[in-house]
């Protein structure tokens, strides 16, 4: 009887298929092979000995294999773990392994020099606090075991001269180091400076490379030739055969979740990779999450601080404007100290921002005529005025139409008014009040590409513009010496809603914020327009108390039985039709297996309750920390039954409460 061979391919069926190996030859695991499957052509991987259910009879062969090095076992043990982990199949976690099978395989002409890297090639000399931080790293690195370690640095203090240190001596060990960032927008500045310090241009891998520059990044990891890769989270899927170190920069980052597909966190999942293949992890921050630095009290992970800022730059000073107690002309949202502080900053020649976390122009249009509301004809949610697009947008789904001539509710014309600010309409109130500012917006819906956020930054470093206003793609590790004011026009944006991270995510952002600051010679000044300034998250800002703010916030979640104290989940039932949808999700809770640790809580409407013309009811579990959550989820949703209309999206440790 010939051996049979267990396979597995990127498919979303659960499970593995059984093949023979081609006529007269054998396999070995981990080799990526290419196979008939279901009147398809597919690549798949070996993963061990057959597995007997289908009778050798039946079984298709292996067509061939393919000239790639093998799937390294640490690699196939990541996919296994995430499926676990996730409950996603682990097909579906090959797919993100190699995507499309176009990556796998040289073609005749490919040629792709990889850059070779010094590790040094330009060394800065790091002060005492940097060579101690370093240090540590260093040791971590030559150790080469696992350990996870936090890097906890005010911005500005050099946090990245630091985990280079550490990547230099993986550099030295001849192993692949990986630097995972949260988003695209921000590898530019990154690459610029990689190059200049190692003397090569480090590989990238994230969403906005060409399908060539692609494939020759893929085999150039597979091959183990790339050493330094610059990635986005699906950057950790890649098989490395020799993965030394891995970097998780601003390691707090909600953009590190990846909340389509397979649901998943980057930073987590960095640190259950590292795990794997025995080797350290660095996390760094300067607004570290909760749940990290839990993990460093409790000395699962180690922690190295920078407290102060490189050079003489102090630390920026924060005041609150209550902005009740202001006087706002008509159409104004720029309170007077703000205006006044912006004013005669680039009076002086300096440069400043101002931020609000709101894209468009005004995030409600409501008719004066019946107060009727215009909303997305799709989800529960207002319709958001772009200006500059000239268009009435969804920000939940692609929805997107003219503002109407007149009130779809009572006929009136021109009786719409916008209704609150967006970053266009603080740009237009800066025209009109401040003509001869010279000021561009920083959105993410009007800068598509790396390359555009890159050339905004360039001109502001070039003193071409003396003012950013833009949301939190403002607040990136961007460094403008002569930027010595930051204002924020709505600092409450984030506090209201049911998130339980809502204190914590604004804590940082607006942190983040105010370290754009202040990072040259003269000290940053920032102001935040608040209607609460007595919130605990202001205070901290303002006193510049980050430990007591995070002590409050701890007690506060261990009181509610949140995370990093307790474990969640949520399972959210979506549909078009509602009935359907509140019956199944009623069905769901029904059959949850009784634990003396999970409590189940709902099913209730999501707080967008129809989202892409979807209704959605949602499930919390809530269980103590340490509990195999996975393991139970798997238990009791495996046997269930799925009408094909309906979706069931399973979110371990879910960030979006939306
Ligand atoms: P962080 O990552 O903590 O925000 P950076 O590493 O970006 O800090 O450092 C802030 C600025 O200070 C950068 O321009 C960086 O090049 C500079 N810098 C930090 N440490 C040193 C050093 N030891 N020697 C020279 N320049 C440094
Ligand atoms: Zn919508």
């Amino acid at each position: 009887m010939p051996p049979t061979y267990r396979l597995l391919l990127p498919v979303p069926q659960a499970g593995f298929y059984d093949y023979l190996p081609p006529e007269g030859e054998s396999l070995s695991e981990g080799q990526y092979v290419e196979v008939p499957f279901g009147g398809r052509v597919m690549i798949g991987i070996v993963w061990g000995a057959g597995g007997g259910d289908v009778p050798v009879t039946k079984l298709k062969a292996v067509r061939r294999v393919l000239d790639v090095p093998p799937l390294p076992p640490v690699s196939r043990a990541f996919v296994e773990w995430v499926s676990a982990y996730t409950l996603a199949p682990e097909g579906v976690v090959l797919k993100m392994l190699f995507g499309n099978a176009k990556l796998i395989e040289a073609k005749k002409k490919d040629s792709f020099d990889c850059p070779r890297f010094d590790p040094d090639f330009h060394q800065p000399t790091l002060t005492d606090a940097q060579r101690a931080a370093a240090d540590y790293l260093t040791q971590k690195v030559t150790e080469g075991d696992y350990s996870a370690t936090l890097l906890d640095g005010v911005t500005g203090s050099g946090k990245t001269e630091v985990f280079c240190e550490a990547m230099a001596e993986n550099l030295r060990q001849n192993k692949q180091t990986l630097l995972l960032l949260p988003e695209i927008a921000m590898t530019a500045a990154l690459i610029d400076r990689l190059t200049a310090r190692f003397g090569g241009r480090p590989v990238e891998w994230h969403s906005g490379l060409g399908e060539r520059q692609r494939r020759f990044h893929w085999q150039a990891i597979a091959r183990g030739e790339a050493k330094l890769i610059l990635g986005a989270r699906s950057a950790l899927f890649l098989p490395y055969p020799d993965l030394g170190l891995i970097v998780v920069d601003e390691e707090h980052e909600a953009a590190y979740k990846q909340e389509e597909g397979t649901i998943y966190h980057g930073r987590d999942m960095a640190v259950a990779r590292a795990h794997l293949g025995r080797i350290p992890v660095i996390l760094s921050s300067a607004t570290p999450s909760l749940e990290t630095l839990f993990n460093g009290q409790q000395g699962k992970y180690g922690h190295v601080k920078l407290p102060t800022r490189f050079g003489s730059a102090g630390m920026p000073s924060i005041a609150c404007v209550d902005v009740r107690k202001q006087k706002f002309a008509p159409h104004e949202f720029i309170a007077p100290p703000v205006f006044d502080a912006l004013k005669e900053t680039i009076a002086r020649g300096k440069q400043a921002m101002l931020f609000l976390n709101r894209r468009g122009y005004a995030p409600l249009t409501l008719c004066r005529g019946c107060g009727h509301r215009l909303e997305c004809p799709r989800c529960t949610a207002w319709l958001t005025e772009h200006k500059k697009a000239a268009q009435l947008r969804c920000h939940h789904c692609d929805f997107a139409m003219r503002l109407p001539e007149s009130c779809p509710s009572c006929q009136a014309k021109d009786k719409f008014a916008a209704c609150g600010p967006g970053v266009e309409r603080i740009a237009e109130e800066v025209s009109k009040r401040l003509p001869e500012v010279r000021f561009a917006l920083m959105v993410s819906d009007l800068l598509e590409t790396p390359q555009a956020a890159q050339e905004l930054v360039d001109r502001m470093a070039r003193r071409e513009l003396d003012l950013l206003i833009g949301t939190q793609i403002m607040a990136k590790g961007y460094h403008f010496p002569d930027l010595t004011f930051v204002g924020v026009i709505d600092g409450d944006l984030g506090l209201s809603g049911g998130d339980p991270r809502a204190a914590e995510r604004t804590f940082q952002l607006l942190q983040q914020m105010a370290g754009r600051s202040g990072r040259g010679t003269e000290a940053g000044r920032v102001l935040l327009q608040t209607t609460q300034p007595d919130h605990p998250v202001m205070q901290a800002l303002v006193k510049g108390d980050r430990d007591a703010f995070l002590e409050a916030e701890l007690r506060e979640r261990e009181a509610y039985h949140l995370p990093p104290y307790a474990r969640l989940a949520s399972l959210t039932v979506s549909g078009e039709d509602v009935t359907e949808v509140i019956k199944a999700a009623q069905h769901l809770a029904a059959t949850a297996p009784s634990h003396p640790h999970v409590r189940i809580l709902g099913p209730a409407p999501a707080p967008y309750a129809r989202l892409r013309g979807k209704y959605r009811h949602r499930l919390m579990i809530q269980t103590p920390r340490g509990f195999n959550l996975s393991f139970y989820l798997r238990g009791w949703l495996s046997g269930l039954k799925w009408p094909h209309r309906l979706r069931l999206l399973v979110d371990i440790d879910p960030y979006s409460f939306l």
